[in-house]
């Protein structure tokens, strides 16, 4: 009976009700009989039984209370990570609609100051005689602030979406820093200040344009931030590395302030957001561009004493001097255009954009420079131009993202097949969605992202009508 009530132990132990249920009918059916048995052995027999079926129950009590206490915990744990993955399932869902509120956002915000910018720059040129004219040019000014600010955030987006490729060539130090030379001794003579260069006799493997990027965006803050002394750009080689560095006796930065200096939008000393002064997104997009680059990025700074920003990159044995073919320092962007690029005659421009606003601002700003210029907002209109006159249109301008079912793509696919060539066509895109952006540059058409700058966006269409004549020949 003993051994019974031992081995029942695991089994009542989960049911806190059977403990009494079974031990004390067991219990007292053994001392019983032991008592009933008198003398000394039989009461002897009879109060260990007692003892040992207390115990027992004692013993199956407390197992309950621990098997309780683990199921409880266990449950608790379940409950936790339901929690969490429930949290983590709502910060996903709010990061997703954070990304869809911004990229529609900014598309949204695109149109409009595309829009302005076309119409204030037409503004501006037929205004150039009249007393306005100089209101028109803040209107300009004010628009291009705008416009530098979305195309800062789309920068951005284009190097996440990997849109922008490094194209690594052999280059020596000398012509580089002879270019930072020509674009900013000028500017640092008329603030007053020394520009030095402590050259190296060094060779890089890396992309000479988005280098050239990197060092003008810390040469030009170091002018924006330095009232007295000089700036000095210095090549100096640290083991398998060669540091790039560009020092200045400006205004340097607080402790606190240095660790996020290379962060989205953060600006020193800028409460009241002024965009005149700075929009606090170069160094950011620097750091991007220099881990594109594999490089390593670096500050040091003393407040009132001057600050030091370098790019630490792999070094290259000296090589057959190469031509180097250094850009001006232009966004990663297809649309950064030769500027000498003029076709002999105006051109007939077809328009495909389901804003009619933008219809007009391009309308206005491009018609004094085309033979023609036909505006549609949708594909079937577009189309009906084109088999109206298959040849009457030297390019196409046709926006992503329209009214129809058809995307930009689709949309210049249907319009080249009507026309029977493939006329030169200029894909232009709000879109900073890095998807998007992706797809914009797979479709190999020209792109250009909405608020085009208007210079821009003629010089490109001179240059694609040109580099097709040319292919045509
Ligand atoms: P911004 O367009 O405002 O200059 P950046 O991203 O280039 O934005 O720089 C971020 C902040 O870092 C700036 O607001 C400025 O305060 C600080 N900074 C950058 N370079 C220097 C420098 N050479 N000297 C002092 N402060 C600097």
């Amino acid at each position: 009976m003993f051994a019974v009530l031992m081995g029942s132990v695991p089994v009542i132990a989960t049911w806190r009700a059977m403990v009494p249920v079974v031990t004390v009918p067991l219990t007292l059916g053994v001392v019983t009989r032991f008592a009933w048995m008198g003398g000394t052995d039989g009461w002897f027999a009879c109060v260990v039984g007692l003892l040992f079926g207390g115990s027992m129950a004692r013993y199956a009590l407390s197992q309950h209370q621990l098997i309780r206490r683990s199921l409880s915990d266990q449950i608790d744990k379940e409950l936790l990570s339901e929690q969490l993955m429930r949290q983590s399932f709502e910060l996903q869902r709010l990061n997703r609609e954070r990304s869809r509120f911004f990229a529609s956002a900014s598309h949204d915000l695109r149109q409009p100051v595309h829009a302005l910018a076309l119409f204030s720059r037409s503004l501006e040129r037929d205004l150039a005689e009249h007393p306005l004219a100089p209101v028109a040019g803040r209107v300009v000014q004010a628009t291009d602030a705008v416009s530098g600010l979305l195309n800062a955030m789309l920068d951005i987006s284009k190097i996440d979406a990997g849109t922008v490729v490094p194209r690594p060539t052999e280059i020596a130090v000398d012509p580089l820093f002879l270019r930072l030379a020509q674009l900013f001794e000028p500017r640092a003579q008329q603030a007053g200040l020394s520009l030095r260069f402590h050259t190296a006799p060094e060779w890089l493997q890396t992309d000479p344009d988005l280098l050239l990027r990197v060092l003008t965006n810390f040469v030009d803050n170091a002018l924006k931030y330095t009232r007295s002394g000089g700036i000095l750009v210095s090549a100096r080689p640290r083991s398998d590395r060669l540091r790039l560095a560009v020092w200045d006796t400006g205004l340097g930065i607080a402790p606190e302030h240095l660790p996020h200096v290379f962060d989205e939008f953060y600006q020193v000393d800028n409460p009241q957001r002024d965009v005149a002064r700075g929009l606090g997104i170069g160094l950011a997009i620097v750091k991007r561009l220099v881990d594109l680059l594999s490089g390593e990025i670096g500050v040091r700074s003393q407040q009132d004493r001057g600050s030091v920003f370098w790019v630490d990159l792999p070094r290259r044995p000296p090589a057959a001097p190469a031509p180097l073919a250094l850009a001006p320092a232009a966004t990663p962007d297809t649309a950064s255009a030769d500027t000498t690029e003029t076709p002999l005659v105006p051109p007939r421009v077809l328009l495909l954009d389901d804003e009619q606003p933008v219809g007009e601002a391009v309308r206005m700003w491009l018609a004094p420079y085309c033979e023609r210029i036909e505006i549609t907002s949708r594909l079937a209109d577009a189309c009906a131009q084109v088999r109206a006159t298959p040849e009457g249109f030297d390019a196409f301008i046709v926006d992503f993202r329209l009214a129809d079912p058809q995307d930009g793509i689709q949309a210049t696919a249907e319009l080249r097949q009507l026309a029977g060539r493939r006329v030169p066509t200029i894909l232009v895109t709000g879109d900073t969605d890095p998807e998007r952006v992706r797809a914009a540059y797979a479709s190999g058409l020209v792109v250009m992202f909405k608020p085009v700058q208007p210079e821009v966006l003629l010089r490109t269409l001179h240059q694609i009508i040109r580099s097709e004549a040319r292919e045509r020949a």
